[in-house]
């Protein structure tokens, strides 16, 4: 790939550096869940920072099948729709990505929704200026990483009352009879076992 300076710095600056921010955000994120192993945090490096490769090739075959969809004689295709086209594909590998680091149907959700809406703001809108694509890349990273940061957050309670912790501050109440956590003071689901806590007893309840 050739590029000049000034499409080598629009792209550092537009997708590069944003895709390192995401990696840096998210694979903390899936960190604090309680989940270990590499998969995850290798599966999230490969499509976070793929974006910035992956994008050209997506961008080349979402051209290819928008002229072959708005016109089959081969005259050239609509650039709006191969734009919002690049983005649902770029937003859906990613999100897929994601989706097999965490299983979080939300998380894939939120994913593919940003991308299905940023797709459809390009359409309607069509002639926008370039430095919104930031702004869109921006959007749809706050989307998925706060669907990941809720996704984290359940893990976590449930790993914590699954293991018989404090679903609050992890402190082990195994074998404890007291009535709060004696590390936080958080009330104690009186019940020994597995299912102790908030998180538990709900999940009791659902099943
Ligand atoms: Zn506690």
């Amino acid at each position: 790939m050739l590029f000049s300076v000034d499409e080598l710095s629009i792209w550092l600056l537009y997708f590069v550096l944003p895709a390192a921010i995401f990696v840096a955000i998210a694979i903390p994120l899936f960190r604090w869940s309680g989940r270990r192993g590499w998969f995850g945090p290798l599966i999230i490096a490969s499509v976070g920072i793929g974006f910035p490769f992956y994008i050209y090739p997506v961008a080349w075959s979402s051209q290819l099948i928008v002229e072959w969809i708005m016109n089959p004689q081969g005259i050239l295709g609509g650039l709006a729709q191969m734009i919002a086209l690049s983005i649902f594909l770029c937003g859906a590998i990613t999100g897929a990505g994601v989706y097999a680091a965490t299983m979080s149907r939300l998380v894939l959700a939120v994913a593919l929704g940003a991308s299905s809406a940023l797709g459809g703001v390009v359409l309607i809108i069509a002639d926008f200026p370039e430095w919104s694509l930031i702004a869109f890349y921006i959007f749809w990273q706050i989307s998925v990483l706060t669907a990941m940061w809720w996704w984290a957050k359940g893990e976590r309670i449930r790993r914590r009352a699954d293991s018989g912790a404090c679903i609050k501050c992890g402190y082990d109440l195994t074998g404890l009879r007291s009535p709060v956590c004696p590390e936080c003071g958080d009330p104690v689901d009186p019940r020994p076992g597995p299912g102790r806590g908030a998180f538990g007893r709900h999940a009791k309840e659902m099943s």
